[in-house]
């Protein structure tokens, strides 16, 4: 078999359909999109493309479910029951998911493969959580007792971008379905593929019809209809933060619930006393893993002066040794990105760039790799705090690299963007570390250590990185209203 043939998955359908009360569907107006494989660019799948009249169908359906169904008055148990077979479901699929995920998204498999495995593992998150939740109860002794009545908002409408499209899906579908409502899921238009999973996935686990609905179509159109729409009290949303606030707008009308997780351009500071080894691994997988294609990726580094030639050097020599290739090869580092309008911006930067910063790596397409959307990690240094590269966010293996000299002018770097999602910091000095940590403008801090987390934690940015916070019992709260009941005693 060649190679080319080796890398397309068996089974690959050729259309992708809306799920829609418990059925796969065609857009009422019969119209599609094209779906592209990132590594040739070619149109491997068309999708139905969902316009508002599809959206209302599917709203329709999830308030059924919601009103007339089972699904929000089952118990936290037996809730959780269905979820954990989701989560086994997925883990038992997950090389095919990867698979699949890997050819619509142009990811490493092997990275592919761990999403794939984290979806899993929200899923079982969210099954112990609810069953674990407690409410508040306040007794006035001998005149009162004041308590918690949580019930599921409704119908969630749910809007998920391209990268780790099948993980941040799940992300979201986990705690609302905890939580007793329906969703209507509007994937990304770069990547339906592994969306369409879900449908058999859920049937499977014994999920109720019409309380997993999926519309495809562009943003503009399906997902801008679930926003307006007047059945769906709350929207969570992931993408950009231009597209956050166009839904802040539209969402208005109707006052609804509104978590928006968003873009970033988060800083990675590296003082002279850090494990300098420790951060060089770090800080190259913090902006190179998963194709950079990352909201909290790590892509402007701060160096101490005193070191700064030796990690720019360093830096450099191992960005350039970074394997970049075919997407399902298990030696892939960094594969394709996702879609050549998404290369296109990405390699506008890096021209944008050489004239910004001093090229140290990479500065476009692999000599080897002619076809499909690879760009070779690249490593700008010397860039200043206005330069657009070091305040705009590219969303590709592309980092900054700028010197400073005191802790002042360490914070003042970090903090002089318009995001505000991820910092991490380098040092062995705790003190520094923490005080640092609580100065920085940033939802998330890492210290001395790599982007990994305790699912019960908050997640979530500040500034233009995002509104709410998801996360362990936070997200349990935003799919929750929780009524207070006071009784006189
Ligand atoms: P995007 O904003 O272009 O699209 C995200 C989703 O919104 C897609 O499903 C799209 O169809 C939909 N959409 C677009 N316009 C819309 C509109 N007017 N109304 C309703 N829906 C609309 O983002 P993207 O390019 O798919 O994703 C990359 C961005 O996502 C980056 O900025 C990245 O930082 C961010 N992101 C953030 C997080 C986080 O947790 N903070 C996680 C992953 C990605």
């Amino acid at each position: 078999m060649s190679e080319s043939e080796d890398r397309v998955p068996t089974g690959l359908p050729t259309h992708i359909r809306h799920f829609i009360d418990g059925n796969f569907v065609d857009s009422l107006s019969g119209a599609t999109f094209d779906v592209l494989d990132p590594v040739t660019n070619e149109i491997y799948a068309t999708a139905a493309a969902g316009r508002a009249e599809d959206i209302d169908l599917a709203v329709t359906a999830a308030t059924r479910a919601f009103t007339d169904g089972p699904w929000p008055r089952l118990r936290p148990r037996e809730r959780a029951r269905v979820l954990v077979r989701v989560a086994d479901a997925v883990e038992a699929q997950d090389s095919r998911l990867a698979e699949l995920e890997t050819f619509d998204t142009g990811l490493p498999i092997r990275q592919a493969l761990g999403q794939a495995q984290r979806a899993a593992e929200n899923f079982r998150f969210f099954a112990d959580l609810i069953v674990a939740q407690t409410d508040d109860a306040y007794k006035v002794p001998g005149s009162q007792l004041n308590y918690v009545n949580r019930k599921p908002v409704g119908v969630a409408g749910l809007i998920t971008p391209w990268n780790t499209p099948f993980m941040l899906e799940s992300w979201k579908l986990a705690p609302a379905l905890a939580s007793g409502c329906t969703v209507v899921l509007k994937p990304a238009e770069f990547t339906p593929l592994s969306a369409s999973l879900w449908a058999d996935i859920f049937r499977e686990a014994g999920l109720p019809d019409g309380v997993f609905n999926l519309v495809n179509g562009l943003g503009e159109e399906a997902g801008d209809a679930l926003v307006r729409h007047p059945d769906v009290p709350l929207i969570s949303f992931t993408g950009e933060s231009s597209t956050g606030q166009l839904i802040f707008a539209n969402a208005a009308p109707n006052l609804k619930g509104l978590s928006m997780e968003l873009g970033g351009k988060s800083p990675a500071i590296v003082f002279a006393d850090a494990d300098l080894e420790a951060a060089i691994d770090s800080t190259l997988f913090g902006v190179f893993s998963l194709n950079g294609e990352r909201c909290t990726a790590g892509s402007r580094i701060l160096v101490e002066r005193s070191i700064y030639d030796d990690f720019c050097a360093r830096y450099a020599a191992r960005a350039s040794n970074i394997v970049v290739g075919a997407p399902h090869d298990p030696a892939t580092e960094v594969g394709a990105l996702v879609h050549p309008e998404h290369f296109a911006k990405v390699m506008a930067y890096i021209e944008i760039g050489r004239n910004e910063g001093r090229l140290l790596a990479g500065g476009g397409r692999p000599e080897n790799l002619p076809d499909g959307n690879y760009v070779s990690p690249t490593v700008f240094a010397d860039v200043a705090p206005n330069a657009r590269i070091f305040q705009e966010e590219i969303f590709g293996p592309v980092v900054t690299v700028t010197p400073f000299d005191t802790d002042e002018e360490a914070l003042e770097l970090a903090n002089g963007v318009r995001y505000g999602l991820a910092a991490y910091l380098w040092t062995t000095d705790l003190v520094r570390a923490h005080t640092f940590a609580q100065n920085i403008d940033a939802g998330m801090v890492w210290l001395n250590s790599h982007n990994v987390r305790d699912l019960r934690t908050p997640f979530g940015g500040v500034k233009a990185s995002g509104l709410g916070h998801e996360g362990g019992y936070r997200s349990i709260d935003f799919y929750t209203n929780q009524q207070a009941v006071h009784i006189t005693l």
